[in-house]
């Protein structure tokens, strides 16, 4: 969504135009952020003029972990170290089990400490909890207040974790498949038959063209209008300047 649909909190030219041209369509909103719930994600576009999503219309990573668990583990226990809206989304499906924990479940936002990277720490080593991330995302940009932050992401969040246990954290956020093939399932439809749309090509171009979706190109977020396509990513189906490009590249499909 950021750097597609908006920057921050202003929607990008062209996006509303192509959220109503696609509304016929089945189409999710897609987002490795696991702070805020679908609700809060869906009343945040509406609130920009990007249409009036159903919360079902949005899967977060937060969500994709707690899908993802459920099916590891039905009736999972964990230790969850993040922002609230990944306790919220876990709470669906598992139970908060700082004790007995069957996963350490790290996502993005505030919650990492010295406490908290003890008990995990001890639940991994200890007790064989399985650690896993929301999303791997290094760092990420954050506008809230109007002023541009630079934050740490579940990846370095995650990664005192790995480097105490001496472990690989299960990922499940682009360009990991989890998140992808969450997203065609909820759609009811074959990746063959589903295009990712984003801005990043080591996630959600690189990813998609793994989990077998085809994939667009919009060089408004991330990804600058000039940059050549790096050499170790395939390309993508469609690479245009913006979301109004997309809609004249896809004419022919639309009808
Ligand atoms: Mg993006």
């Amino acid at each position: 969504m950021d750097g597609v649909l908006f920057h921050g909190e202003t929607p990008l030219p062209g996006a509303a135009a192509f959220l109503r041209r696609i509304a016929t369509l089945p189409h999710l909103f897609v987002t490795n952020n696991p702070i805020r719930t679908p609700a809060e994600v869906a009343a945040r576009l509406a609130s920009m003029g990007l249409g009036r999503p159903r919360p079902k219309q949005i899967l977060t990573s937060a969500e994709a972990t707690a899908r993802w668990l459920a099916r590891e583990r039905p009736g999972f226990r964990y230790y969850a170290v993040g922002a609230a809206g990944l306790d919220a989304a876990l709470r669906q499906h598992g139970v908060p089990d700082a004790g007995q924990a069957d996963f350490v479940v790290v996502g993005e936002g505030p919650g990492l400490d010295f406490e908290t990277l003890t008990t995990g720490i001890n639940l991994v080593l200890k007790r064989g909890a399985r650690l896993v991330v929301t999303n791997p995302d290094t760092s990420v940009d954050d506008s809230r207040d109007g002023a541009h932050r630079i934050l740490p992401g579940g990846g370095a969040l995650v990664a005192p974790f790995a480097a105490a246990c001496g472990v690989s954290p299960v990922v499940i956020g682009k360009p990991e498949p989890a998140l992808f093939q969450m997203a065609c399932e909820r759609l009811g439809l074959p990746a063959q038959a589903c295009v990712m749309v984003g801005d990043r090509p080591d996630t959600d171009i690189a990813g998609a063209l793994r989990a077998g979706m085809r994939a667009a190109l919009v060089r408004t977020g991330r990804f600058a209008p000039e940059a050549p396509w790096p050499a170790d990513i395939p390309p993508p189906h469609w690479d245009v300047p913006d979301l109004g490009s997309l809609l004249r590249a896809w004419q022919h499909l639309l009808g």
